[in-house]
C-alpha cells in the first residue's frame, strides 16, 4: 500500500509540471522573503479543494453541532488575525481515533475526533489550531509539495497504472499516508512560532500548547494511537515546550492589557459524549474476520493481510503490497449494471462473467485485465458483485499478471466468505465514550479513577487522557473525563 503514495505524487508532478509556472519565486507572506515555491496560490487553493474530498471520504466527517460550531468560529476568528486573511478557511472534524490535526494548502484544517479527546482546554485546542494555520499561512505544504515533487518526477516515466487505478490510489494516500507529511524541523518551529501569536492574539494563554506537547510525547511513548506528526518531527519535546513557553510570555508582553483564557471547564463540557477509540459499529476485525455490524455483514481475512478500514472502503493488503482486496458498495441497481459500471470505471477489459450464489446469495463474478498505456505491465482483477439487504457489494482484488495466481485464491476465499452476520454479540457492540465527571470530595487523580469503577490497567491512558499525573489531588467539584460505553 506504501506504494500509492509514490502515484500520487508522481500524479502531482503531472499536473504541476504541465502547468506554466514551472519555477516561480513567490513571497512568503509569514516572512515576507521571496523563495523558491512551485505552486501559485490558484494551485494551492486547487490542490486543497481536491484533497479535501478524499480526506473525507476516506474518514467521514464527525457529527456534533455544538463542536463543529466551537472550531468554525474559533478558527475564521483566528484566520482574521493571521498573516493571509484573504483565504476561504475550512475546519473541519474527522471520525478518527488517531490522535492528529493537520492542513491541507490553500485554508483546509482538520482535527481528528482522537485529538479532540485529549485536549484538556480551550486554550490548547487554540494552540494547535494556530499551529495548523500557521502551516498553510507560512505555506509550509505548497513548498513541501514542491519538494517532493523535485523528488518524484524520475518515477513518472516507470509508472505503469492508468489513470483510474490512481485515484483509488490517492484515497489510500490521503488516507494513510499525507496526515504523516513531515515538514521538517525548521518548518515545525515556524508554525509552533506561529500557533503561539495567532492563539495569544484571540485571547488564550498560550503557554498550554506547551503543556499539550506533554500529553502528545506520552502518548508517542506509549506508542498505542498513532505517532503524532508533531512530535515526529521534533525529537526534543522538552526544547520546543521551552521555546512555546518563553515565546507565549513575549507575546503576551505585547498585549498586557489582556486577560488570557484556558476554559478548562467549558471546554469539557463540549467534548462530554464524544466517541473515543475505534468505533465498532463501522466494521471491526476479530481474529481473521472483519465484522460490519451496522451493514450485518462478516467476510474472513487473508491471514497476515493489513486491513484499513475507511468510510467508503475496506482494503486489504499483504506485506509485501503485491496485491490489494477493495470492497465497496456500487451505486447501481443491478448486479450486471454494477460490473458494467465497474468495468467502465476503472477501464478494464472482461475475461469471463458468471452467475454465482454466495452463501444463499446472488452474486456475479468476473475476471478482467487492464493493459497499461504502455503495455509492459497488465493488472488482473477478480471481482465478485453481491446482492445484500437492499445493497451491491463490490469487491475487486488487484494484481500484476505475473502475480495474479499466487493470490487468486485467496481474493475468491476472502469473496466467496462474504455472509450474513447474525451473532448477536459481534452486533451489539458499542463505541466507549467520553464522560465528564465531577469530583464529590478531595482526592488523587488515581483514586478518583479507582471510584469511577475504571481497571487499573487503563490508569495510565486515563491520566494522559485528563493530561495529568496519577498522583495529582483534586479539589471537590473539580472536572476530570473517564470513559464509558
Ligand atoms: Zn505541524
Amino acid at each position: 500500500m506504501r506504494k500509492s503514495v509514490l502515484f500520487l505524487l508522481a500524479r502531482l508532478g503531472i499536473v504541476l509540471l504541465l502547468s506554466a509556472t514551472l519555477q516561480s519565486c513567490a513571497t512568503n507572506p509569514v516572512t515576507g522573503k521571496s523563495e523558491f515555491m512551485l505552486m501559485s496560490k490558484n494551485q494551492e487553493i486547487a490542490l486543497g479543494q481536491q484533497s479535501d474530498p478524499s480526506i473525507i471520504a476516506s474518514f467521514g466527517l464527525y457529527q456534533d453541532e455544538n463542536i463543529q460550531a466551537f472550531i468554525d468560529a474559533k478558527g475564521q476568528e483566528m484566520a482574521k488575525v493571521s498573516h493571509r486573511p484573504e483565504l476561504k478557511y475550512e475546519f473541519k472534524v474527522l471520525d478518527s481515533p488517531v490522535v492528529n490535526a493537520f492542513a491541507l494548502p490553500g485554508g483546509y484544517v482538520y482535527f481528528t475526533r482522537g485529538i479532540l479527546a485529549h485536549f484538556n482546554n480551550e486554550a490548547e485546542f487554540a494552540g494547535v489550531l494556530g499551529h495548523e494555520i500557521g502551516h498553510i499561512t507560512a505555506r509550509h505544504s505548497a513548498k513541501q509539495y514542491s519538494r517532493q515533487m523535485l523528488a518524484q518526477v524520475g518515477l513518472i516515466a516507470g509508472m505503469v497504472l492508468s489513470e483510474d487505478f490512481r485515484q483509488y490510489a490517492d484515497i489510500a494516500q490521503t488516507g494513510l499516508g499525507l496526515l504523516f507529511l513531515k515538514y521538517g524541523r525548521d518548518a515545525e518551529s515556524q508554525s509552533d512560532r506561529l500557533g503561539v501569536e495567532y492563539s495569544t492574539r484571540i485571547g488564550y494563554d498560550a503557554r498550554e500548547m506547551a503543556g499539550f506537547f506533554n500529553t502528545l510525547k506520552r502518548l508517542s511513548d506509549q506508542g498505542g494511537s498513532g505517532i503524532p506528526t508533531f512530535l515526529s518531527t521534533h525529537p526534543d519535546p522538552a526544547d520546543r515546550f521551552e521555546k512555546v513557553s518563553r515565546e507565549s510570555r513575549v507575546w503576551q508582553s505585547k498585549v498586557p492589557e489582556h486577560q488570557f483564557d484556558v476554559n478548562r471547564n467549558d471546554y469539557l463540557k463540549m467534548i462530554d459524549g464524544l466517541i473515543y477509540g475505534e468505533d465498532p459499529r463501522q466494521g471491526y476485525v476479530e481474529g481473521n474476520t472483519f465484522y460490519h455490524p451496522e451493514l450485518k455483514f462478516l467476510f474472513p481475512i487473508p491471514g497476515g493481510w493489513q486491513t484499513a478500514n475507511m468510510a467508503s472502503q475496506v482494503q486489504m493488503a499483504p506485506e509485501d503490497g503485491k496485491a490489494v482486496i477493495m470492497l465497496t458498495l456500487s451505486g447501481e441497481k443491478s448486479l450486471n449494471a454494477a460490473a458494467d459500471a465497474m468495468l467502465q470505471q476503472y477501464q478494464l477489459t472482461q475475461l469471463n462473467r458468471q452467475n454465482e450464489r454466495v452463501n444463499g446469495l446472488s452474486a456475479i463474478s468476473l475476471t478482467a485485465e487492464q493493459a497499461s498505456q504502455d503495455a509492459q505491465q497488465v493488472i488482473r482483477a477478480l471481482a465478485y458483485l453481491i446482492e445484500y439487504d437492499g445493497r451491491i457489494y463490490q469487491f475487486m482484488g488487484l494484481a500484476y499478471q505475473q502475480d495474479f495466481n499466487a493470490y487468486s485464491g485467496r481474493f475468491k476465499q476472502t469473496m466467496e466468505g462474504f455472509r450474513q452476520l447474525t451473532d448477536a454479540s459481534k452486533m451489539n457492540v458499542k463505541p466507549e465514550k467520553v464522560k465528564i465527571v465531577r469530583i464529590d470530595r478531595n482526592t488523587t487523580l488515581q483514586d478518583a479513577l479507582k471510584a469511577q469503577g475504571i481497571a487499573s490497567s487503563r490508569y495510565e491512558e486515563l491520566a494522559i487522557l485528563n493530561g495529568m499525573q496519577l498522583g495529582d489531588n483534586l479539589s471537590k467539584g473539580m472536572l476530570i473525563k473517564v470513559v464509558a460505553k
